[in-house]
């Protein structure tokens, strides 16, 4: 048995160039600043395991993993679906984002101690991932995506390398015009080159106004129609009546938490694919719970968002279609979500994508990336040691 013994939860703080306050928006020479975290287990047996979130790497989920996580010294560092049940219900008043690094790091010293991949260890559907272009926000300041042309141009460029299907994150105005004027622009460019897909977040105003996006998705013939409106996506209800408004598949439960309740969410007929993001809903232990379930009622499931864990995922969820290469922007391809962290080549960006529009899943044992240490030492804030 491997024992924890010791669990380090590293605070980080870094900039990147050219990227504006807001995430979403591309200013030349004025940097974002960003906060993030990462999770290091190690055993009684001198194996470590550890994690760094990228989408997921927010304050409270950091709030989550150090109440967590001294429940976990002494336990066994394999004992992951005891761990993860036993997460669930201590922390069942809350969301339990928290369980994810954790449990991805245990899921990282196992594979370091079988000398195997978190694929392999799942059991390997695939080593390629087919990726589509997800899009930052849209902005109306010059620069970045500032226009449907942008956006036209953006998809191309993306067609041009390869990369099969596109995703439009719009201007977040509420505005179910500039939704479809992007849609027609994008549309009216790359044509049937790639499958199109189109994710207001939650913006557009009203039902009616997700009605009507809708409608265009099924004139474009848009692959899928994700989040429209301002519920956030939490109502089943809502999202059956939107469905027999539309025809155009619906991609829902991003923004619902918990094994159950998103099977709850699938069966009260709110959506026709689900949405399971690795990084807040229970990590791969509860990604795979959740794509199984899926995968026997018929239904297929998309990763939120991209890194080394839902790359492992994917590559052992038979029932799943693209990899999320999210989010991207035409000034310099990049992913604004992946800290700069990693010593070995591992990359979202437009330019890690090969020319059949796959990017692979790392081979080495557990997560099979290297985190560059030094770097994040450097970058740490603050950190806390459990042992
Ligand atoms: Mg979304």
């Amino acid at each position: 048995m491997s024992k924890i013994k010791r669990i380090l939860v590293q605070s980080y703080h870094y900039q990147i160039d050219d990227f504006g306050p807001n995430m979403g928006t591309y200013i030349p020479d004025v940097p974002a600043a960003f906060d993030k975290w990462v999770v290091t287990i190690e055993t009684d047996d001198g194996i470590s395991g550890s994690y760094a979130p990228h989408f997921g790497a927010t304050g409270h989920a950091l709030a989550q993993v150090n109440a967590m996580a001294p429940g976990l010294i002494g336990q066994d560092a394999e004992a992951r679906e005891q761990i993860f049940e036993r997460l669930k219900m201590n922390f069942r008043h809350f969301d339990k984002v928290g369980i994810a690094a954790l449990d991805t790091a245990l899921w990282d010293i196992a594979g370091k101690k079988y000398g195997a991949s978190i694929a392999t260890l799942l059991g390997g559907y695939r080593d390629k991932l087919p990726v589509y272009a997800s899009t930052t926000s849209g902005q109306r300041r010059p620069g970045g995506l500032d226009s449907p042309g942008k956006y036209a141009e953006f998809a191309a460029t993306c067609a041009d390398h390869g990369i099969p299907a596109f995703k439009i994150h719009s201007f977040f105005d509420g505005n179910a015009k500039t939704e479809i004027d992007i849609m027609t622009a994008v549309k009216n460019r790359v044509g049937d080159d790639m499958k199109l897909m189109t994710d207001p977040a939650s913006s557009l105003k009203s039902f009616m106004d997700a009605v009507e996006v809708g409608r265009a998705c099924d004139d474009l013939g848009f692959y899928w129609y994700e989040d429209p409106y301002r519920d956030a996506s939490s109502s089943a209800v809502a999202h059956k009546r939107l469905r027999d408004f539309i025809k155009t598949p619906l991609l829902i439960a991003e923004h619902i938490r918990g094994f159950e309740q998103k099977a709850d969410f699938v069966l009260a007929g709110g959506t026709d694919i689900m949405h399971i993001d690795p990084e807040l809903d229970g990590g791969i232990t509860g990604t795979m719970r959740l794509a199984h379930f899926c995968d026997a009622i018929g239904m297929e499931v998309q990763l939120h968002t991209a890194g080394p864990m839902h790359r492992h995922c994917m590559a052992a969820i038979p029932n799943t279609i693209f990899y999320e290469l999210a989010l991207i922007n035409p000034d310099r391809y990049w992913n604004a979500m992946q800290p700069p962290i990693y010593a070995d080549d591992y990359g979202d960006r437009v330019d890690c994508v090969d020319s059949d529009g796959c990017v692979p899943v790392p081979t080495g044992p557990g997560l099979g990336v290297e985190y560059d240490w030094e770097k994040i030492n450097a970058w740490t804030t603050s950190q806390t040691v459990f042992e």
